[in-house]
Protein backbone atom coordinates (compact mmCIF):
# COMPACT_ATOMS: atom_id res chain seq x y z
CA UNK A 1 0.00 0.00 0.00
CA UNK A 2 1.19 3.22 -0.78
CA UNK A 3 1.61 5.62 2.41
CA UNK A 4 -1.12 8.57 1.82
CA UNK A 5 1.21 11.66 1.33
CA UNK A 6 1.46 14.73 3.23
CA UNK A 7 2.66 17.54 0.69
CA UNK A 8 3.63 19.84 3.55
CA UNK A 9 5.86 17.52 4.98
CA UNK A 10 7.39 16.56 1.68
CA UNK A 11 8.11 20.47 0.79
CA UNK A 12 9.49 20.56 4.11
CA UNK A 13 11.78 17.58 3.97
CA UNK A 14 13.36 18.52 0.59
CA UNK A 15 13.87 21.85 2.28
CA UNK A 16 15.98 20.66 4.87
CA UNK A 17 17.98 18.64 3.16
CA UNK A 18 19.03 21.52 0.77
CA UNK A 19 19.03 23.94 4.27
CA UNK A 20 21.82 21.05 5.13
CA UNK A 21 23.81 21.31 1.95
CA UNK A 22 23.68 24.83 2.22
CA UNK A 23 24.95 24.98 6.03
CA UNK A 24 21.87 27.70 6.54
CA UNK A 25 21.58 28.84 10.18
CA UNK A 26 19.11 27.12 11.94
CA UNK A 27 16.78 30.51 12.72
CA UNK A 28 17.01 31.46 8.86
CA UNK A 29 15.69 27.76 8.32
CA UNK A 30 13.48 28.12 10.63
CA UNK A 31 11.56 31.23 8.92
CA UNK A 32 11.75 29.55 5.45
CA UNK A 33 10.38 26.18 6.69
CA UNK A 34 7.14 27.68 7.91
CA UNK A 35 4.75 30.05 5.77
CA UNK A 36 5.05 33.87 7.34
CA UNK A 37 1.38 33.75 7.56
CA UNK A 38 -1.85 32.25 7.47
CA UNK A 39 -5.44 32.15 6.91
CA UNK A 40 -8.32 29.94 7.46
CA UNK A 41 -12.33 31.06 6.47
CA UNK A 42 -15.81 29.99 6.30
CA UNK A 43 -17.52 31.17 3.41
CA UNK A 44 -20.73 30.37 3.40
CA UNK A 45 -23.12 30.16 -0.12
CA UNK A 46 -26.24 30.56 -1.04
CA UNK A 47 -27.03 27.44 -3.16
CA UNK A 48 -29.36 27.33 -5.91
CA UNK A 49 -32.02 25.81 -3.79
CA UNK A 50 -32.06 28.30 -1.56
CA UNK A 51 -29.98 26.62 1.45
CA UNK A 52 -27.13 27.85 2.60
CA UNK A 53 -24.01 25.49 2.15
CA UNK A 54 -20.62 26.77 4.34
CA UNK A 55 -16.87 25.98 2.51
CA UNK A 56 -14.11 26.55 3.92
CA UNK A 57 -11.22 28.89 2.17
CA UNK A 58 -7.58 29.31 2.84
CA UNK A 59 -4.59 31.66 1.84
CA UNK A 60 -1.56 30.74 3.24
CA UNK A 61 1.44 33.80 2.44
CA UNK A 62 4.78 31.97 2.96
CA UNK A 63 7.66 34.52 2.16
CA UNK A 64 7.43 38.28 0.76
CA UNK A 65 11.29 39.11 0.74
CA UNK A 66 11.86 39.14 -3.28
CA UNK A 67 8.29 41.10 -3.14
CA UNK A 68 4.39 40.85 -3.18
CA UNK A 69 3.05 37.14 -3.08
CA UNK A 70 2.26 35.40 -5.64
CA UNK A 71 0.08 31.89 -5.94
CA UNK A 72 -3.03 30.30 -6.92
CA UNK A 73 -5.80 29.56 -5.90
CA UNK A 74 -7.29 25.43 -6.08
CA UNK A 75 -10.46 24.56 -5.69
CA UNK A 76 -10.50 20.81 -4.76
CA UNK A 77 -12.43 18.40 -2.58
CA UNK A 78 -9.19 17.13 -0.72
CA UNK A 79 -7.58 20.70 0.08
CA UNK A 80 -6.06 21.01 2.97
CA UNK A 81 -4.62 23.39 5.37
CA UNK A 82 -1.42 21.23 4.80
CA UNK A 83 -1.73 21.15 0.95
CA UNK A 84 -2.04 24.72 1.33
CA UNK A 85 1.02 25.45 3.52
CA UNK A 86 2.93 23.06 0.85
CA UNK A 87 1.84 24.95 -2.86
CA UNK A 88 2.73 28.31 -0.69
CA UNK A 89 6.17 27.16 -0.26
CA UNK A 90 6.81 25.74 -3.38
CA UNK A 91 5.80 29.28 -4.39
CA UNK A 92 8.37 31.19 -3.02
CA UNK A 93 11.37 28.70 -4.26
CA UNK A 94 9.23 28.87 -8.11
CA UNK A 95 9.13 32.76 -8.40
CA UNK A 96 12.91 32.58 -6.85
CA UNK A 97 14.27 30.57 -9.70
CA UNK A 98 12.43 31.75 -12.47
CA UNK A 99 13.60 35.07 -10.93
CA UNK A 100 10.83 37.04 -11.02
CA UNK A 101 10.20 39.57 -8.28
CA UNK A 102 8.00 38.13 -6.41
CA UNK A 103 7.14 36.02 -3.06
CA UNK A 104 4.99 32.81 -2.71
CA UNK A 105 1.40 31.96 -1.51
CA UNK A 106 -1.36 29.59 -2.34
CA UNK A 107 -4.77 29.42 -1.34
CA UNK A 108 -7.71 27.36 -1.81
CA UNK A 109 -11.14 26.05 -1.32
CA UNK A 110 -12.05 22.58 -0.18
CA UNK A 111 -15.09 22.09 -3.03
CA UNK A 112 -15.57 20.04 -6.04
CA UNK A 113 -16.42 22.56 -8.41
CA UNK A 114 -17.91 20.47 -10.70
CA UNK A 115 -20.59 19.77 -8.32
CA UNK A 116 -21.59 23.40 -8.32
CA UNK A 117 -23.88 25.46 -11.03
CA UNK A 118 -22.33 28.27 -12.37
CA UNK A 119 -24.02 30.92 -10.15
CA UNK A 120 -23.38 28.98 -7.42
CA UNK A 121 -19.70 28.88 -8.29
CA UNK A 122 -19.24 32.48 -8.83
CA UNK A 123 -21.05 33.26 -5.40
CA UNK A 124 -18.00 31.59 -3.84
CA UNK A 125 -15.43 33.41 -6.01
CA UNK A 126 -17.24 36.38 -5.35
CA UNK A 127 -17.01 34.44 -1.30
CA UNK A 128 -13.81 34.16 -1.16
CA UNK A 129 -13.18 37.80 -2.32
CA UNK A 130 -14.96 38.83 0.36
CA UNK A 131 -13.08 36.78 3.20
CA UNK A 132 -9.34 37.12 1.73
CA UNK A 133 -9.78 40.92 0.41
CA UNK A 134 -7.82 42.70 3.07
CA UNK A 135 -4.78 40.40 3.06
CA UNK A 136 -4.21 40.46 -0.63
CA UNK A 137 -3.72 43.60 -3.58
CA UNK A 138 -1.71 44.14 -6.31
CA UNK A 139 1.38 44.85 -4.32
CA UNK A 140 0.80 42.60 -1.20
CA UNK A 141 -0.66 39.10 -2.76
CA UNK A 142 -1.77 37.96 -6.29
CA UNK A 143 -3.94 34.91 -6.52
CA UNK A 144 -4.10 33.23 -10.14
CA UNK A 145 -6.04 30.15 -11.11
CA UNK A 146 -4.59 26.77 -10.23
CA UNK A 147 -6.71 23.36 -10.38
CA UNK A 148 -10.32 23.48 -10.32
CA UNK A 149 -10.37 27.22 -11.43
CA UNK A 150 -10.32 28.88 -14.96
CA UNK A 151 -9.97 32.79 -16.21
CA UNK A 152 -13.76 33.15 -15.77
CA UNK A 153 -13.56 32.53 -12.06
CA UNK A 154 -10.87 34.85 -11.83
CA UNK A 155 -12.85 37.70 -13.67
CA UNK A 156 -15.82 37.53 -10.74
CA UNK A 157 -12.88 37.60 -8.02
CA UNK A 158 -11.14 40.78 -9.91
CA UNK A 159 -14.82 42.69 -10.37
CA UNK A 160 -15.49 41.81 -6.47
CA UNK A 161 -12.26 42.90 -5.28
CA UNK A 162 -12.68 46.32 -7.58
CA UNK A 163 -16.06 46.95 -5.88
CA UNK A 164 -14.61 46.56 -2.25
CA UNK A 165 -11.38 48.36 -3.17
CA UNK A 166 -13.85 51.07 -5.07
CA UNK A 167 -11.71 51.41 -8.35
CA UNK A 168 -10.81 48.82 -11.26
CA UNK A 169 -7.80 47.34 -9.76
CA UNK A 170 -6.95 44.24 -12.94
CA UNK A 171 -3.44 43.64 -11.19
CA UNK A 172 -5.00 41.97 -7.94
CA UNK A 173 -5.38 39.00 -9.70
CA UNK A 174 -3.76 37.25 -12.87
CA UNK A 175 -5.29 34.58 -15.22
CA UNK A 176 -7.57 36.58 -16.19
CA UNK A 177 -10.04 36.35 -19.58
CA UNK A 178 -8.49 38.09 -22.76
CA UNK A 179 -10.45 41.25 -23.10
CA UNK A 180 -10.91 41.35 -19.05
CA UNK A 181 -7.56 42.09 -17.95
CA UNK A 182 -6.12 38.80 -18.84
CA UNK A 183 -2.64 38.59 -21.50
CA UNK A 184 -2.25 37.05 -24.31
CA UNK A 185 -0.42 33.74 -23.75
CA UNK A 186 -1.49 33.11 -20.04
CA UNK A 187 -3.72 29.54 -20.88
CA UNK A 188 -0.84 28.11 -22.69
CA UNK A 189 2.15 29.94 -20.78
CA UNK A 190 2.60 26.18 -18.07
CA UNK A 191 2.39 23.72 -20.63
CA UNK A 192 4.38 25.52 -23.01
CA UNK A 193 7.31 26.78 -20.25
CA UNK A 194 7.68 22.78 -19.71
CA UNK A 195 8.34 22.45 -22.88
CA UNK A 196 10.53 24.74 -22.99
CA UNK A 197 12.33 23.06 -20.00
CA UNK A 198 12.12 19.54 -22.00
CA UNK A 199 13.73 21.07 -24.88
CA UNK A 200 16.49 22.48 -23.02
CA UNK A 201 17.45 18.83 -20.77
CA UNK A 202 17.05 16.95 -24.76
CA UNK A 203 19.65 19.39 -25.85
CA UNK A 204 21.36 18.67 -22.74
CA UNK A 205 21.30 14.76 -23.24
CA UNK A 206 21.99 15.01 -26.93
CA UNK A 207 18.54 13.56 -27.53
CA UNK A 208 17.22 14.54 -30.67
CA UNK A 209 13.12 15.55 -29.99
CA UNK A 210 11.76 14.38 -33.26
CA UNK A 211 12.67 11.19 -32.16
CA UNK A 212 11.17 11.12 -28.78
CA UNK A 213 7.91 9.76 -27.17
CA UNK A 214 6.20 11.05 -24.15
CA UNK A 215 3.55 9.98 -22.02
CA UNK A 216 1.55 12.70 -19.93
CA UNK A 217 -0.33 12.14 -16.69
CA UNK A 218 -3.32 14.56 -16.42
CA UNK A 219 -5.40 16.82 -19.47
CA UNK A 220 -5.79 19.54 -17.43
CA UNK A 221 -4.27 22.71 -18.84
CA UNK A 222 -0.78 22.10 -18.06
CA UNK A 223 -1.50 19.13 -19.71
CA UNK A 224 -3.37 20.41 -22.58
CA UNK A 225 -0.68 23.01 -23.65
CA UNK A 226 2.50 20.42 -22.77
CA UNK A 227 0.94 17.82 -25.18
CA UNK A 228 0.11 20.79 -27.95
CA UNK A 229 3.93 22.45 -27.05
CA UNK A 230 5.42 18.66 -27.90
CA UNK A 231 3.85 18.06 -30.89
CA UNK A 232 3.60 21.32 -32.59
CA UNK A 233 6.83 22.93 -31.56
CA UNK A 234 9.60 20.03 -30.50
CA UNK A 235 7.74 17.35 -33.51
CA UNK A 236 7.81 14.74 -30.75
CA UNK A 237 5.34 12.10 -30.40
CA UNK A 238 2.65 11.67 -27.69
CA UNK A 239 1.55 7.32 -26.71
CA UNK A 240 -1.06 8.72 -23.91
CA UNK A 241 -2.58 11.01 -21.66
CA UNK A 242 -4.51 10.57 -18.91
CA UNK A 243 -7.30 11.82 -17.00
CA UNK A 244 -9.82 12.07 -14.18
CA UNK A 245 -13.43 10.56 -15.09
CA UNK A 246 -16.09 11.91 -13.11
CA UNK A 247 -18.96 9.87 -14.58
CA UNK A 248 -16.64 6.36 -13.97
CA UNK A 249 -14.99 8.05 -10.91
CA UNK A 250 -11.16 6.72 -11.67
CA UNK A 251 -8.94 7.80 -14.06
CA UNK A 252 -8.18 6.27 -17.48
CA UNK A 253 -5.06 6.54 -19.72
CA UNK A 254 -5.85 7.38 -23.30
CA UNK A 255 -3.38 5.86 -25.37
CA UNK A 256 -2.96 6.03 -29.41
CA UNK A 257 -2.30 3.14 -30.85
CA UNK A 258 0.84 4.55 -33.22
CA UNK A 259 1.98 7.22 -30.15
CA UNK A 260 0.32 8.99 -31.97
CA UNK A 261 -1.72 11.29 -30.35
CA UNK A 262 -3.75 14.08 -31.59
CA UNK A 263 -3.35 16.86 -28.40
CA UNK A 264 -5.94 19.63 -29.94
CA UNK A 265 -8.52 16.35 -31.44
CA UNK A 266 -8.25 15.51 -27.77
CA UNK A 267 -8.67 19.11 -25.97
CA UNK A 268 -11.85 19.50 -28.33
CA UNK A 269 -13.42 16.23 -26.53
CA UNK A 270 -12.52 17.51 -22.92
CA UNK A 271 -14.74 19.35 -20.48
CA UNK A 272 -13.59 22.05 -18.59
CA UNK A 273 -12.64 19.74 -15.85
CA UNK A 274 -10.55 17.99 -18.17
CA UNK A 275 -12.31 14.80 -17.99
CA UNK A 276 -12.10 13.82 -21.93
CA UNK A 277 -15.17 11.96 -23.62
CA UNK A 278 -14.02 8.38 -23.68
CA UNK A 279 -16.19 7.03 -26.20
CA UNK A 280 -15.55 9.77 -28.66
CA UNK A 281 -12.13 8.60 -27.94
CA UNK A 282 -12.68 5.61 -28.63
CA UNK A 283 -14.48 5.80 -31.93
CA UNK A 284 -11.40 7.79 -32.94
CA UNK A 285 -9.47 4.98 -32.38
CA UNK A 286 -7.65 5.58 -29.21
CA UNK A 287 -7.44 2.69 -26.79
CA UNK A 288 -8.59 2.89 -22.56
CA UNK A 289 -6.26 2.08 -20.20
CA UNK A 290 -6.39 1.78 -16.45
CA UNK A 291 -5.13 5.16 -14.70
CA UNK A 292 -1.73 3.91 -13.73
CA UNK A 293 -0.86 2.55 -17.42
CA UNK A 294 0.86 6.04 -18.51
CA UNK A 295 3.54 5.33 -15.83
CA UNK A 296 4.73 2.01 -17.62
CA UNK A 297 4.87 3.05 -20.90
CA UNK A 298 8.10 2.63 -22.87
CA UNK A 299 8.72 6.00 -23.67
CA UNK A 300 11.82 8.66 -23.54
CA UNK A 301 9.71 11.46 -21.50
CA UNK A 302 7.73 11.34 -18.50
CA UNK A 303 5.37 14.44 -17.80
CA UNK A 304 3.55 13.91 -14.86
CA UNK A 305 0.90 16.88 -15.06
CA UNK A 306 -1.62 16.11 -12.20
CA UNK A 307 -1.15 15.93 -8.59
CA UNK A 308 0.81 15.44 -5.74
CA UNK A 309 2.24 12.09 -4.55
CA UNK A 310 1.97 10.43 -8.15
CA UNK A 311 4.98 9.36 -9.11
CA UNK A 312 5.50 7.51 -5.34
CA UNK A 313 7.29 4.30 -3.75
CA UNK A 314 5.14 2.22 -5.70
CA UNK A 315 4.44 3.83 -9.47
CA UNK A 316 8.24 4.89 -9.67
CA UNK A 317 9.06 0.28 -9.99
CA UNK A 318 6.68 0.90 -13.08
CA UNK A 319 8.44 3.27 -15.05
CA UNK A 320 10.72 1.92 -18.37
CA UNK A 321 14.16 1.65 -18.29
CA UNK A 322 13.88 3.84 -21.82
CA UNK A 323 13.14 6.79 -19.86
CA UNK A 324 15.59 9.79 -19.59
CA UNK A 325 13.57 12.55 -18.36
CA UNK A 326 10.46 13.02 -15.56
CA UNK A 327 9.27 16.77 -16.45
CA UNK A 328 6.81 17.71 -13.94
CA UNK A 329 4.26 19.77 -14.69
CA UNK A 330 2.24 19.37 -11.78
CA UNK A 331 3.67 20.79 -8.31
CA UNK A 332 4.78 18.45 -5.80
CA UNK A 333 4.03 15.15 -8.20
CA UNK A 334 7.02 12.93 -6.81
CA UNK A 335 7.51 11.74 -3.36
CA UNK A 336 10.56 11.57 -1.22
CA UNK A 337 11.19 7.63 -1.82
CA UNK A 338 10.37 7.90 -5.36
CA UNK A 339 13.70 10.07 -6.10
CA UNK A 340 16.03 8.25 -4.71
CA UNK A 341 14.83 5.65 -6.95
CA UNK A 342 14.73 8.15 -10.26
CA UNK A 343 18.51 9.10 -8.63
CA UNK A 344 19.39 6.06 -8.67
CA UNK A 345 18.38 5.11 -12.11
CA UNK A 346 20.07 8.23 -13.61
CA UNK A 347 16.79 9.76 -14.61
CA UNK A 348 17.27 13.42 -15.36
CA UNK A 349 14.72 15.14 -13.42
CA UNK A 350 13.48 18.74 -14.27
CA UNK A 351 11.63 19.65 -10.93
CA UNK A 352 8.38 20.77 -10.56
CA UNK A 353 8.98 24.60 -9.60
CA UNK A 354 11.55 24.98 -12.51
CA UNK A 355 9.38 22.90 -15.05
CA UNK A 356 5.65 24.48 -14.27
CA UNK A 357 7.07 27.82 -13.79
CA UNK A 358 5.55 29.34 -17.21
CA UNK A 359 2.31 29.46 -15.15
CA UNK A 360 3.36 32.18 -12.69
CA UNK A 361 6.08 33.89 -15.40
CA UNK A 362 3.55 34.96 -17.71
CA UNK A 363 1.26 35.84 -14.74
CA UNK A 364 3.54 37.76 -13.54
CA UNK A 365 3.71 39.90 -17.35
CA UNK A 366 0.24 40.11 -16.70
CA UNK A 367 1.02 41.59 -13.77
CA UNK A 368 3.28 44.07 -15.31
CA UNK A 369 1.11 44.74 -18.32
CA UNK A 370 -2.12 45.73 -16.03
CA UNK A 371 -0.09 47.84 -13.59
CA UNK A 372 0.86 49.79 -16.35
CA UNK A 373 -2.06 49.39 -18.56
CA UNK A 374 -0.62 48.26 -21.84
CA UNK A 375 -0.57 45.12 -23.57
CA UNK A 376 1.72 43.21 -25.12
CA UNK A 377 1.05 41.08 -28.25
CA UNK A 378 1.03 37.12 -27.94
CA UNK A 379 4.28 36.63 -29.52
CA UNK A 380 5.83 39.20 -27.18
CA UNK A 381 4.86 37.28 -23.98
CA UNK A 382 5.92 33.97 -25.05
CA UNK A 383 9.40 35.29 -26.38
CA UNK A 384 9.69 36.61 -22.66
CA UNK A 385 8.60 33.59 -21.28
CA UNK A 386 10.86 31.60 -23.17
CA UNK A 387 13.84 33.64 -22.49
CA UNK A 388 13.02 33.93 -18.76
CA UNK A 389 12.90 29.73 -19.02
CA UNK A 390 15.50 29.13 -20.83
CA UNK A 391 17.68 31.08 -18.10
CA UNK A 392 16.41 29.39 -15.23
CA UNK A 393 16.82 26.32 -16.65
CA UNK A 394 20.26 26.83 -17.15
CA UNK A 395 20.90 28.15 -14.05
CA UNK A 396 19.62 24.71 -12.46
CA UNK A 397 21.54 22.66 -14.69
CA UNK A 398 25.14 24.84 -14.19
CA UNK A 399 24.53 24.02 -10.34
CA UNK A 400 23.86 20.92 -10.63
CA UNK A 401 27.27 20.15 -12.41
CA UNK A 402 29.15 22.28 -10.72
CA UNK A 403 27.96 20.79 -7.01
CA UNK A 404 27.26 17.34 -8.72
CA UNK A 405 23.58 17.29 -6.89
CA UNK A 406 19.82 15.77 -7.85
CA UNK A 407 18.55 18.72 -10.33
CA UNK A 408 15.77 19.21 -7.50
CA UNK A 409 18.40 20.43 -4.99
CA UNK A 410 20.07 22.50 -7.17
CA UNK A 411 16.96 24.30 -8.20
CA UNK A 412 16.40 24.52 -4.62
CA UNK A 413 20.06 26.26 -4.02
CA UNK A 414 19.57 28.41 -6.42
CA UNK A 415 16.14 29.58 -4.99
CA UNK A 416 16.98 29.23 -1.34
CA UNK A 417 20.18 31.67 -1.88
CA UNK A 418 17.81 34.48 -3.89
CA UNK A 419 15.21 34.42 -1.03
CA UNK A 420 18.09 34.50 1.89
CA UNK A 421 19.60 37.36 -0.09
CA UNK A 422 16.69 39.18 -0.48
CA UNK A 423 15.56 38.82 3.53
CA UNK A 424 19.77 39.60 4.36
CA UNK A 425 19.49 42.92 1.59
CA UNK A 426 16.16 44.08 3.35
CA UNK A 427 17.30 43.29 6.72
CA UNK A 428 15.86 40.67 8.16
CA UNK A 429 18.59 38.22 9.38
CA UNK A 430 21.41 38.74 12.02
CA UNK A 431 24.63 40.14 10.35
CA UNK A 432 27.63 39.63 12.84
N1 LIG B 1 -1.10 28.15 -9.95
C1 LIG B 1 0.04 28.27 -10.81
C2 LIG B 1 1.27 27.65 -10.18
O1 LIG B 1 1.22 26.77 -9.36
C3 LIG B 1 0.24 29.70 -11.26
C4 LIG B 1 0.41 30.69 -10.17
C5 LIG B 1 0.33 32.11 -10.64
O2 LIG B 1 0.14 32.32 -11.82
O3 LIG B 1 0.43 33.00 -9.80
O4 LIG B 1 2.37 27.97 -10.55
Amino acid sequence: MTKPINAFKMAQGQFDHVAELLDLEPYVAKMLREPQREYKCQIPVRMHDNTIQVFYGYRVQHNDARGPLKGGIRFHPSETLDTIRALSMWMTWKCAVADIPLGGSKGGVAVDPATLTESEKERLCRGWIDKFWNVIGPHQDVPAPDVGTNPQMMGWMMDEYSKIAREYTPGVITGKPVGGGGSLGRTEATGFGVIYTVREALKHLKMDPEKTTVAIQGFGNVAQYAAIGFVEQLKGKVACVSCWDRKDKQAHTISHPQNNVDPRFLQSITDQYGTIDKDKAIQAGYIIEDGDAWISKDVDILIPAALEGQVNDQTVQKISDRVKIIAEGANGPTTPEADEVLKRNNIFLIPDFLCNAGGVTVSYFESVQNNMNYYWTRDEVLSRLNQKMTQAFKSVLQLTEQEKVYTRDAAYMVAIGRVVKAMELRGWLYIP
